[in-house]
């Protein structure tokens, strides 16, 4: 369910080295800019990551990075989520939160 906001958005981006990780958190802050993603608040409580704002693009990073997002064209939700140093993480749709 994506639209043309939330198109850079809409195919799975998996997060191999701290270079992809930088380049999705630089994407996803030029589209918090632009009105075109939401930041939505903590995906769970039992969780203990970072607010998107306070992330830097070039690290260094918490261990744990969770954080949603939602489409200001249609509501879709994405979730960007990594175990930093323990094997990369990903930027992906979801139904959930
Ligand atoms: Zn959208």
């Amino acid at each position: 369910m994506a639209c043309s906001t939330c198109a850079d958005f809409s195919s799975p981006r998996q997060i191999r080295l701290p270079a992809d990780l930088t380049a999705v958190i630089l994407s996803l802050q030029a589209a918090v800019a632009q009105n075109r993603l939401t930041v939505l608040p903590a995906y769970s409580a039992t969780i203990t990551a970072p607010a998107f704002s306070t992330l830097a693009a070039e690290g260094p990073w918490h261990e744990i990075i969770q954080n949603t997002f939602r489409c200001s064209g249609c509501g879709q939700k994405y979730i960007l989520s990594a175990d930093t140093y323990h094997g990369g993480g990903s930027l992906d749709a979801t139904d959930g939160v």
